[in-house]
């Protein structure tokens, strides 16, 4: 074993392929359909709001596909990102298990986002569009696809949920430094907007209004298309950067993880860390796979594995996740990143074929975990990556019990310069636990299509 504490590659090592874990699929997948036949999709519905190379993607059946050369030319800003291992941590927790995370907070905006969002601005610019649409909720998603639209000279149109709006300036701000223009959600801009507007003037906003907003915007605009940030199987797609860096890396370290774990919100970065260990699954290694969500928010523990929305005027496809219901607006907690009802649909699956583990846990443990990471290792994590601490910690502590080794891998997604309002709530002791919501997501999961 290694006594290095980080391990990194050079320029040269930055992945040349995404990797696609579609065509090794075990068991087939729901196929997403047409929100209005409710047949299966076909590849011209979305051409209304996406390029025709991220919708093949969508549902390629290659197993690698090329990282265009313009994209790697962006990516070597900040990638390879560095792999740690957080013997601080380990020895703080007194524990014989060997912690490593791959830290994703390295990109200019701050966290895993840009490898998707680089890639799909420019197929978006090959395919003559001049604008993209997009919903942010805390403000990473809209800052990444901001820093990527102005890296190829697309415009940008970012609608993002009012409550962090307000609360939130600097994510906003940093949106308008990079050339976007930035709309509080709901706005009165799109008729989605406006329907919530009359029954509810003072809606504070969800992902699922703002994401019926950037849709409207791109299908109803010929010149501009709609981007998401996570949950679509292109997007897994290129996030399989970190996981194929991580495996190098971890081979560096000469170790192999036990335990891989990332914090879920639609699934990005832990779909991005999980998915080339996926595939060592299906080859037979016993390498457990754990996602970790807010039980604010707990689509993959107690949600329904149904045909749902993405969004909450029912404007997208409908697509088989897990979801807590197109309805539910889930309470304002400070992971901000990991307030989406549904789930990626790929990573849905592949929990439902008991190829992945998913675990729930409420904020305060979480910024414990955070505030203890600080304190050993140095980085300020934000908030929806301190799940992933929270759940890399209690397998130490667990390793610890059993009195046996356990290596962990984890998914540092991000920091959190931009949240440290959240820190000096829980500093203060003003942070408040959230029960489940079970009443709030009964109701929303009655509103799920039969
Ligand atoms: C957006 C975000 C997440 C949640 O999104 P996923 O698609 O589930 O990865 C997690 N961590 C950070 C730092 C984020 O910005």
């Amino acid at each position: 074993m290694s006594q290095f504490a980080k391990f990194l590659l050079t320029d040269g090592q930055i992945p040349s392929v995404w990797i696609n874990v579609l065509p090794a699929l075990r068991e087939p997948m729901d196929p997403p359909l047409h929100p209005g036949t409710r047949q299966p999709l076909a590849p011209q519905d979305l051409q209304a709001i996406f390029p025709m190379s991220l919708i093949e993607q969508e549902f390629s059946p290659l197993a690698e596909i090329d990282v265009p050369g313009e994209v790697l030319d962006i990516y070597r800003l900040w990638r390879p990102t560095p792999l740690y291992r957080a013997k601080r941590l380990e020895k703080a927790l007194d524990t014989p298990a060997h912690i490593y995370y791959k830290y994703e907070g390295t990109s200019p905006a701050g966290s895993h986002k840009p490898n998707t969002a680089v890639a799909q601005a420019w197929y978006n610019k090959q395919a003559g569009i001049r604008r993209l649409a997009t919903e942010t909720g805390a403000g990473q998603w809209g800052s990444a696809l901001a820093l990527a639209c102005r890296m190829f000279g697309l415009e940008c149109t970012v609608y993002m949920v009012k409550v962090s709006y307000q609360q939130k300036p600097y994510r906003r701000m940093m949106m308008n430094t990079w050339g976007a223009e930035v709309f509080a959600s709901p706005s009165d801009r799109t008729h989605a907007g406006q329907s919530i507007l009359a029954a509810h003037p003072d809606s504070p906003g969800s992902l699922g209004i703002a994401i019926s907003e950037a849709v409207e915007d791109a299908a109803t605009h010929s010149d501009t298309n709609y981007s998401l940030g996570s949950v679509l199987n292109h997007v897994m797609l290129h996030q399989t950067v970190i996981g194929q860096e991580a495996k190098r890396q971890m081979d560096l370290a000469d170790e192999q993880p036990d335990v891989v774990i990332g914090c879920f919100g639609g699934g990005s970065n832990f779909g991005g860390l999980a998915l080339p260990y996926v595939l060592d699954k299906f080859a037979g290694s016993a390498v457990r796979i754990m996602a970790v969500e807010p039980a604010a928010c707990p689509s993959l523990t107690r949600g329904a594995y149904a045909y749902d929305y993405g969004d909450t005027a029912k404007l997208t496809p409908l697509i088989k996740m897990y979801t807590l219901g197109h309805d539910f607006v889930p309470p304002g907690i400070h992971a901000g990143g990991l307030r989406y009802h549904g789930a990626s649909p790929l990573l849905s699956h592949l929990l439902k074929h008991g190829w992945l583990e998913a675990k729930a846990y409420k904020q305060t443990p979480v910024f414990e975990a955070a505030v203890q990471f600080a304190q050993t290792e140095g980085i300020l994590p934000a908030p929806e990556s301190a799940h992933a601490i929270r759940a890399a910690m209690d397998e130490a502590l667990a390793a610890k019990e059993e009195g046996r080794p356990r290596v962990i891998l984890f998914c540092l997604s991000g920091h959190g310069h931009f949240d440290m309002s959240a820190y000096d709530n829980y500093l203060s002791g003003k942070l408040q636990d959230y029960e489940h919501p079970g009443k709030e997501i009964d109701e929303a999961m009655a509103a799920i299509p039969s």
